[in-house]
């Protein structure tokens, strides 16, 4: 007996990139940029790229009381980090084709799968 389970609740968010992906920037100052998630936050449905979208930070000295002697040996006022992007900003690079693609979304034995849609192979390693 098969069972029949409703997939889209309107609730669960499945963000079709996921960390280790390898993917294209579609927009922002990194457009064009190619670059590995490494992390992936759904509930604001970003995801941060390796060396991609680069923020300046400007770190303050975390030095306990107050002295200025103290925060001025931190290393280097200034830090470079990826911000997060949208990842409705991002394609998936195939691993197969290498060529960046939209997700299909498949299924095998019940499971998700996440397919190029230009080569039809599944985008994740398969065990
Ligand atoms: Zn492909």
């Amino acid at each position: 007996m098969g069972i029949t389970r409703k997939r889209h609740d309107g609730g669960a968010f499945h963000p079709h990139v996921k960390k280790g992906d390898e993917v294209v920037i579609l927009a922002g100052r990194s457009n064009g940029e190619q670059g590995r998630i490494v992390s992936v936050d759904p509930q604001r449905e970003r995801a941060v790229v390796e060396g991609a979208n680069l923020i300046t930070k400007h770190e303050k000295g975390r030095g306990s009381g107050r002295n200025p002697m103290a925060a001025a040996q931190q290393q280097g006022g200034r830090i470079q980090k990826p911000a997060p992007i949208h990842i409705s900003n991002l394609m998936v690079v195939c691993p197969s084709c290498g060529k960046a693609t939209r997700v299909a979304h498949g299924e095998v034995g019940g499971g998700r799968v996440r397919l190029c849609k230009k080569c039809g192979q599944a985008l994740d390693r398969t065990e």
